[in-house]
C-alpha cells in the first residue's frame, strides 16, 4: 500500500508529533501550527524527557518571533482579552510550508542534502539517553546494526534538542551555548502564557530563519540562536514497518543518519573584541605561535583585551605618554578601540624598558574587585556561548549540574540553590532543567520547580545551606573524640541530605507572606528540617547505653539551636540574599562548607 505523499514527507506543521497535555487532562501529539493555534487550551509541551520540553519550547518561541516581529507586546494583548493565537500569524508559516518536510525527496527540515549517501551512522545517535552498543549497559540493550529505527516524531525531537543541548568534541560543535548547560522557564498557567512569558524582549530580525536555508547565519538574531544548527545532517528511511525503538509508535522508521559538524557556536561580544585586538596585533607583525616576549605580551592583552577596553584605556594612554615625552604622529583620529590597544602596547613593548615592562605587567593584570563590578558578567568568559539567551541560566560562565562523581550533598543542592540564586527576578513559578553530560555519555536529565524568590525565599535557602554545611562538625563536637575522622557521620550525613533538601525545597514553594517575625520564622524553619535529621544520625552513630544516647542527643540539640541561633543573628545573610544575583563570581554560601569536609 503506497502512503499518502503528506505522510511521506512529514510535515512537521501538520503530522502529530510534538507531544502536549491539554489542560483538561487529554495527552496527544500536534503539530506546530496546532500547537500554536490551540496554546491557550494546551496545558504544557509534555515529552518524556525534559530535555525535549526545553528544546521544543525554544523551537516554538523561534517560530512565533520569526512569524510575528512584535510578537511579545502582541501576544500579551492577546491574553488580556482571553483570546488565541489568531490563524493569520501564522501565514508565513503555510507560505514556506515546504521546509518544514522531514522526509520526502524535496528540501528536507534541517538536513543538508549534500550529505546524502555518505557513511552512515546509527539512528540511536540521535537520542543521547538511547541505550546503545556503547554506552552503558542497561537491561534492554541495543546492537548498532541498523535493526532498529526511530519514528519521525522521535527523530524531529532529537534534532531540535541538538540546538540547545548538543555537546562539544573534536569532530563536532557544541550548542548554542555549552553541551551541559542548564535552562530556567517561567511556566505559565497555559502554553499561551508560557510563550509569552518566555520571549526574548526585543526581536530585531536580521537574517533568515535556520529552517530555510543550510548557510550559518553572518550575525545571527535570536531567531536563528533558537533554532541553533550545530550539526549537519540527513536522515536515511529504512523501508520497513515497525514499532519505533524509541516510543513505540508503529510505522516507516529511520534506521540510520548520516552525522557532520554544523554551525559553529557563535563566540561572545568580549570574545569577538579579543579577536579583532588580535587580528590587529597580526597586522603590526606579531604571531601568535612565538614564544619571545613580545609576543607573550601580546597575547595577555588579548586575553584581557576587553577588561583593558572597559576599565584601563585611561591607564594605558597614559603609560604610553610617559614613556613617549615627544609623541610621534598624531594617532590617526579615526581609529577603533581594537586599533588603538594594539597600537599603544606596540609602542610598550618597542621601548621594552623597565618602566614599559611594569606599564604592561599592570594592565594585563587580573581584573581587582572593583573591575570586576564594572565588568559586564560576559566580559572575561571562557567558553562560547549566546551572550544573551534570554533562558541560560549562567553566572559569568554558563552553570550546569554537578557531575554525578560529586558529593551527593552537592548533587543534590548545588544546583537548584544555583538556578534559585540566577532567575534573575522572573516572576511566577520557574522550571529550570539541565542535563548532566560526562565526557559525552548522557547520564541524567533534572527538572526543578523553582518557588516564588522572594528575599525570604533566597535567605532561607541561604541559611540552610548554611545549616547543612556545620552539621558534620557539630556532630563531631559529641563524640568522645572530635579531633579524629568520623567516616560513619560522614556518611550518616550524606545519606540524609537529599531527604533534608527535598523538604527544604518543598517548605520553600509553599512559603507563605511573612507575620513580620522573621528570625523567629528562620528558626522555626530551620529546626523544622534539621532536627530530625540530628536525632537519626544521632541515634544511628552513637555507640553504648541509652543513658550515654540521651546525654548525646541532648548535647547535639544543644548545640544545633546554638548554631541556629547563630546563623540567624548573623547580619549579612539578608543583605547577601538581596541581591545575589548582581554580583557575579562564585558563590559564598552553601557550596564550599557542605562539600569537602
Ligand atoms: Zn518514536
Amino acid at each position: 500500500m503506497g502512503l499518502p505523499v503528506t505522510q511521506w514527507a512529514y510535515n512537521l506543521l501538520e503530522e502529530k508529533w510534538i507531544p502536549v497535555l491539554y489542560r483538561d487532562g487529554k495527552v496527544d501529539r500536534v503539530g506546530i501550527c496546532k500547537a500554536l493555534e490551540d496554546a491557550r487550551t494546551i496545558r504544557q509541551v509534555a515529552a518524556s524527557n525534559p530535555m525535549d520540553r526545553v528544546a521544543i519550547l525554544r523551537f516554538l518561541l523561534a517560530v512565533l518571533m520569526w512569524c510575528k516581529e512584535d510578537a511579545k507586546s502582541s501576544l500579551a494583548s492577546l491574553d488580556e482579552k482571553s483570546a488565541g493565537i489568531p490563524e493569520n500569524w501564522l501565514a508565513k508559516l503555510k507560505e514556506n510550508k515546504a521546509a518544514f518536510n522531514l522526509l520526502g525527496d524535496g528540501k528536507r527540515f534541517y538536513q543538508d542534502e549534500s550529505l546524502k549517501g555518505k557513511g552512515p551512522r546509527p539512528i540511536g545517535d540521535l537520542l543521547v539517553e538511547f541505550p546503545g552498543a556503547d554506552s552503558v549497559n542497561h537491561m534492554r540493550h541495543v546492537v548498532h546494526d541498523s535493526s532498529y529505527g526511530f519514528c519521525p516524531a522521535c527523530c524531529a525531537m532529537g534534532i531540535l534538542r541538538l540546538s540547545v543541548w548538543a555537546p562539544a568534541n573534536r569532530f563536532y560543535p557544541a550548542s548554542v551555548n555549552p553541551g551541559s548547560a542548564a535552562y530556567a522557564f517561567i511556566e505559565g498557567k497555559n502554553l499561551f502564557q508560557t510563550l509569552c512569558a518566555n520571549l526574548p524582549e526585543t526581536n530585531p530580525q536580521a537574517d533568515q530563519a535556520p529552517w530555510l536555508g543550510n548557510e550559518q547565519p553572518n550575525s545571527p538574531d535570536a531567531v536563528a540562536r533558537l533554532a541553533w544548527r550545530p550539526r549537519k545532517l540527513w536522515l536515511n528511511v529504512g523501508s520497513e514497518n515497525d514499532p519505533c525503538a524509541n516510543c513505540g509508535s508503529f510505522g516507516e522508521l529511520i534506521t540510520s543518519l548520516c552525522n557532520e559538524g554544523g554551525w559553529p557556536t557563535p563566540t561572545t561580544s568580549s570574545q569577538e573584541f579579543a579577536k579583532a585586538v588580535e587580528t590587529e596585533f597580526k597586522n603590526l607583525g606579531y604571531r601568535t605561535k612565538d614564544k619571545d616576549q613580545a609576543n607573550k605580551n601580546a597575547k595577555k592583552v588579548v586575553k584581557m583585551a576587553s577588561l583593558i577596553r572597559k576599565c584601563r584605556m585611561d591607564d594605558l594612554r597614559k603609560a604610553c605618554s610617559q614613556s613617549n615625552p615627544q609623541p610621534q604622529a598624531a594617532a590617526p583620529t579615526t581609529q577603533t578601540d581594537e586599533q588603538e590597544i594594539a597600537r599603544l602596547f606596540h609602542q610598550l613593548i618597542l621601548k621594552n624598558d623597565k618602566s614599559a615592562q611594569e606599564a604592561i605587567k599592570a594592565l594585563t593584570k587580573k581584573p581587582n574587585e572593583e573591575e570586576q563590578k564594572a565588568l559586564g558578567g560576559g566580559d572575561m568568559r571562557a567558553k562560547k556561548f549566546w551572550d544573551a539567551d534570554p533562558h541560560l541560566l549562567r553566572d559569568g560562565e554558563a552553570i550546569s549540574l554537578p557531575g554525578l562523581g560529586a558529593d551527593v550533598a552537592m548533587h543534590s543542592s548545588q544546583f537548584w540553590r544555583d538556578a534559585l540564586r540566577l532567575r534573575r527576578g522572573q516572576v511566577g513559578r520557574v522550571t529550570a532543567i539541565g542535563p548532566v553530560v560526562n565526557k559525552f555519555t548522557f547520564q541524567d536529565g533534572v527538572s526543578i520547580a523553582l518557588p516564588d524568590a522572594s528575599d525570604d525565599v533566597k535567605s532561607r535557602a541561604n541559611l540552610s545551606a548554611d545549616c547543612g554545611g556545620e552539621l558534620r562538625g557539630l556532630f563531631k563536637q559529641v563524640t568522645q573524640n572530635p579531633l579524629r575522622q568520623h567516616p560513619e557521620i560522614d556518611a550518616s550525613v550524606k545519606l540524609l541530605t537529599p531527604n533534608a533538601e527535598a523538604q527544604i525545597r518543598d517548605r520553600l514553594s509553599r512559603i507563605n507572606a511573612s507575620t513580620g517575625d522573621n528570625a523567629s520564622e528562620d528558626r522555626a524553619f530551620l529546626h523544622e528540617v534539621y532536627a530530625p535529621v540530628v536525632e537519626q544520625v544521632i541515634a544511628s552513630v552513637t555507640p553504648g547505653s541509652p543513658l550515654r544516647r540521651h546525654a548525646t542527643r541532648n548535647h547535639a540539640r544543644a548545640l544545633l539551636n546554638e548554631k541556629i541561633k547563630e546563623l540567624v543573628e548573623k547580619p549579612d545573610h539578608l543583605s547577601n540574599a538581596g541581591t545575589p544575583a548582581a554580583v557575579p563570581g562564585k558563590p559564598k554560601r552553601g557550596r564550599k562548607k557542605g562539600g569537602s569536609k
